[in-house]
């Protein structure tokens, strides 16, 4: 039996497209009137630049470099907090995945999210989808802090002294699930639509939605 779920976010509950075009470039926009308003009390702005103008170009160039700088997240994460607060940002979600995770909750599963994105940052997703917050229903959060996904590690840090085979880890990347089946884990390739075509499955079943999942 699944006692616990672990779900990617992007490619696998919500569309690529909203994390690459949506949120990307709402924080694009908003980098300019960020730095004017808060260069004075955000530190993370003053480890970035001696102005608010240096600030601004080194901003500019992590952004384009898809940077993973944990001063530039915080700024991003700042952003995106404020999008989401005037209602402007509003996640996505493929509509099987609330029924699904109320099936998981139902049968006494958790549900875990794994993904690239900070913590702070999957909260704000969760708590701002198209169907309300939802962090309710989920039990826990683990980003590259606990190791980066295609790496088995950080799989036998999430599950801890729990067994692999009580774990289900459902994503659209394909390393990630192999590392995470190293080391026992039941794994499942999402296929939703805008991801890469997987041409090479590699035996692990495909779901291309969650309707099957956890139905008598
Ligand atoms: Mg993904």
């Amino acid at each position: 039996m699944v006692k616990y779920l672990l779900l990617d976010i992007e490619g696998t509950v919500g569309s690529i497209s909203f994390v690459k075009d949506d949120l990307f470039s709402y924080a694009e926009k908003h980098y300019k009137e960020y730095v004017e308003q808060h260069y004075e009390e955000d530190q993370n702005l003053h480890a970035l630049g001696d102005s608010p103008e240096s600030t601004l170009s080194a901003i500019r160039k992590l952004h384009a470099e898809g940077s993973k700088d944990r001063h530039f997240k915080h700024v991003q994460g700042s952003i995106w907090k404020d999008g989401y607060k005037r209602n402007e940002l509003v996640s996505h979600l493929f509509p099987d995945v609330i029924p699904f995770i109320e099936r998981a909750l139902q049968i006494g599963s958790k549900v875990y999210i794994y993904s690239s994105g900070s913590v702070p940052a999957q909260k704000l997703y969760f708590s701002h989808t198209e169907s309300g917050d939802i962090l309710p229903f989920l039990s826990g959060f683990f980003d590259t802090t606990t190791g980066i996904k295609t790496e088995s590690d950080s799989y036998k840090k999430i599950i801890g002294d729990s067994d692999a085979r009580e774990w289900l880890f459902l994503s659209d990347n394909i390393n990630e699930l192999k590392a995470a089946q190293r080391i026992g884990i039941h794994v499942g390739l999402v296929v939703r639509p805008g991801n890469e075509t997987v041409s090479e499955t590699e035996g692990i079943p495909v779901y291309h939605s969650f309707d099957c999942l956890f139905t008598e």
